[in-house]
């Protein structure tokens, strides 16, 4: 990864649970929160950052780290692994939301605001970086218009702890059936008018699929090649 000091080598090689063998490999902390932060970078989370700052609801509000126009001068792993509700909506769409979770729980020493996380970590699982910065344009160009549409005074921020409020109850009723439904179709509900958003997730799927079988049908036609010239 560009500018990061890798200090990351396989360690070690054991059997999980199901069976197979994970890896575990030893990363510094700097790399941690480079590979959080490049995650971020291509979910285009920035564009959902700036209408939600331009709309007073910057979660770095009031940090003593946070200086004038330099930005944040502790990056920690604790602020880089915390997710918004607009943030992890989108990764709850994306279906990323528990290879985030997986990624950071592995990450000890997080805090309020620092980390007391060590220099040098063991991780089993890591993060697979992809680029879908057109789907959080799409969601940062919805919270704009709703912001300017509303009544009322700092509504996309009040659907933002909503969306959070929500998202969590998913952790606590995993074994709840009927409960996580429910709470999946209040998530639907409260993100209806997120249009722009829900278009570019479908065409973004659509994207894939076409090109998983695109995929698929190589393998099959060069397998059938290859067999052919035996
Ligand atoms: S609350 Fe979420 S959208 Fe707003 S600035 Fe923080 S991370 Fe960005
Ligand atoms: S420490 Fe966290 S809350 Fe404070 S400025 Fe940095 S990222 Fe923002």
């Amino acid at each position: 990864m560009p500018g990061s000091t890798i200090n990351e080598k396989a360690d070690d090689k054991s059997m999980t649970g199901n069976g197979k063998k994970s890896t575990r490999k030893q990363v510094s902390k700097d790399l941690v929160i480079e590979k959080g932060l490049h995650f971020l970078r291509e979910a285009g989370a920035e564009h959902i950052c700036s209408v939600c700052i331009e709309n007073g609801g910057s979660c770095c509000s009031g940090c003593r780290h946070l200086l004038d126009g330099m930005g944040c001068q502790r990056r920690n792993t604790s602020c880089t692994a915390w997710l918004c509700g607009f943030l992890k909506f989108v990764l709850y769409e994306m279906e990323l939301l528990q290879d985030w979770d997986a990624f950071w729980n592995q990450i000890p020493g997080q805090s309020y605001r620092e980390d007391f996380t060590p220099e040098t970590i063991t991780i089993r699982k890591d993060l697979v970086i992809r680029n879908f910065q057109i789907i959080s344009k799409a969601l940062a160009s919805d919270l704009q218009e709703l912001e300017k549409t509303q009544i009322a005074i700092g509504f996309i921020i009040s659907l933002r702890e909503k969306i959070n409020k929500h998202i969590d109850r998913l952790g606590y009723y995993k074994n709840d059936p009927l409960k996580k439904a429910k709470t999946k179709e209040n998530i639907r509900i409260l993100s209806t008018p997120f249009y722009r958003f829900h278009k570019a997730c479908a065409e973004y799927r659509l994207q894939h699929q076409k090109q998983a079988a695109q995929l698929i049908h190589e393998r099959l036609t060069s397998g059938t090649s290859s067999v052919r010239e035996l």
